[in-house]
């Protein structure tokens, strides 16, 4: 597979940035899903061919920051129809958020285990103030596991075992941190990885008010290899 980062700030840009945004495709480009859909990410996937392409979205929640792409995607749908409604795989609350996906471009599914093409996509609770899933997606021999917008947990970890490539809400540093808080920090992110024996660490959710240099120096102090997210960069696994 092959993931190219469209936004990997929260819970707002950076200037010049974008918020959650992450296009996972199969080796043999076949499958394409967009994972998130913040801030800034809808531009920078009409550069990559728009919502054409896309067999899904998967929303991991409805904060503003995962989704609020999704309401111009819209009207980039009504001028660029497809065949049918894309398929868009997320929680359904917020309702108020929700309603605003209710459109007739869109094909609302249940976020639960499935089969997209040649991708197995699974999704278990975060812990998070809203109804939050980390997804998982298994193809080509790989498994991706995205942690979603999540504090520690149990059950979040057991779903990360065994990641070719952990993507990991690092939203804040070990001293901001505390046990009620709606992120993972850095320093977690690394234990995480190590945990979960993690063959890669990629840490996103880059909050612009902190020094993203300072967050890679926490979690690679408990795994050494973990990396931060580059915008517009692909990684191959
Ligand atoms: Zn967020
Ligand atoms: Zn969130």
């Amino acid at each position: 597979m092959q993931l190219t980062i469209l936004g990997n700030n929260g819970p707002f840009p950076a200037p010049n940035g974008a918020c959650s945004g992450y296009l996972l495709e199969s080796d043999s480009g076949e499958t394409c899903v967009l994972i998130d859909c913040g801030t800034g990410v809808l531009n920078r996937l009409m550069a990559l061919g728009g919502p054409a392409a896309l067999d899904a979205v998967l929303l991991s929640h409805l904060h503003y920051d995962h989704m609020s792409d999704m309401l111009p995607m819209q009207y980039a749908l009504q001028f660029n129809p497809r065949p049918k409604p894309l398929p868009v795989y997320a929680p359904d609350a917020p309702e108020a958020v929700y309603a605003l996906l209710q459109a007739p471009c869109f094909d609302l599914w249940e976020a639960k285990d499935t089969a997209i093409g040649e991708m197995r996509v699974s999704f278990t609770p975060a812990r998070h103030p809203v109804p939050t899933n980390a997804i998982a997606v298994e193809c080509d021999g790989q498994r991706f596991v995205f942690t979603g917008d999540s504090n520690q947990d149990a059950l979040v970890e057991l779903f990360c075992e065994g990641a070719d490539l952990l993507l990991a809400d690092c939203g804040l540093p070990e001293a901001d941190h505390k046990f009620t808080a709606p992120h993972y920090s850095a320093r977690l992110c690394g234990e995480l990885a190590k945990n979960t024996r993690a063959k890669r660490l990629l840490l996103t959710h880059l909050n612009p008010k902190y020094d993203p240099q300072a967050l890679l120096e926490e979690a690679r102090a408990v795994y050494p290899a973990a990396e931060l997210t580059e915008l517009g960069a692909t990684y191959y696994l």
